[in-house]
């Protein structure tokens, strides 16, 4: 458990609702799920100064590498929480959140722990919740059991695939201001192909 700090907070369900006036101003909210050590969340937040991002990650151990970075380097657009992603529908309200981002998500390759997997259905129901009416979700792995098992799901739950590619890195439009993760970087520099896609909650 970490003490809490105006930067990250500890599964705040008395917040869901609230987040806007938590910023202090009316900017679409982007979460990441998983967001590991934050330097996508961060770079992104750097970039759109115009969008509030929150990050979401159960582990303090890497969580601590955000706080500490943006101790170093203060951000009002960006909070940070620590919990379990299962939580969400509890944390924001019905429509506050305006994207969801998944991020070299945990595999859970064994079939009896599908529904752990956050591109799950039963994710994706809870994301449908959160998220304003036709919100995406953006999610970029290199595991393609993983992708694969998520582009059945999203089509099996009704959202609209909008975008899907098995190598981001080789399509020069997708690639125009992509934004690395710490695990993209890592796993595109060893040569394995980044699967990404983009799909759109059919709640309107
Ligand atoms: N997004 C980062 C880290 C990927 S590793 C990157 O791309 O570099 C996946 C991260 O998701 C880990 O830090 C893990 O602790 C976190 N995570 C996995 N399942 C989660 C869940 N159910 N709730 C919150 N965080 C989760």
């Amino acid at each position: 458990m970490i003490a809490e700090s105006d930067r990250c907070v500890e599964t705040p369900r008395d917040m869901a609702g609230r987040w806007r006036e938590h910023f202090g101003n009316d900017a679409p909210i982007y979460a990441e799920i998983g967001m590991g050590k934050g330097r996508f969340l961060i770079d992104n937040a750097v970039a759109f100064p115009d969008i509030n991002y929150i990050g979401i990650e159960k582990y303090s151990s890497v969580l601590l590498r955000g706080i500490q970075k943006l101790e170093a380097d203060p951000l009002p657009n960006v909070m940070l929480i620590r919990m379990e992603a299962e939580y969400i529908t509890e944390v924001f309200a019905e429509s506050e959140i305006s994207r969801i981002y998944l991020n070299f998500s945990d595999p859970w390759p064994k079939d009896r722990h599908a529904k752990r997997r956050l591109p799950s259905k039963e994710f994706l129901a809870r994301y449908e919740k959160i998220l304003v009416p036709g919100g995406r979700v953006e999610f970029k792995t290199d595991n393609r059991d993983l992708f694969d098992f998520a582009v059945e799901e999203a089509g099996l739950a009704g959202w609209e695939m909008e975008v899907c590619t098995y190598d981001l890195h080789a399509d020069e439009a997708l690639m125009a201001g992509n934004i690395m993760t710490e695990y993209e970087e890592k796993f595109s520099s060893i040569g394995n192909p980044i699967c990404k896609y983009i799909i759109r909650s059919p709640k309107r």
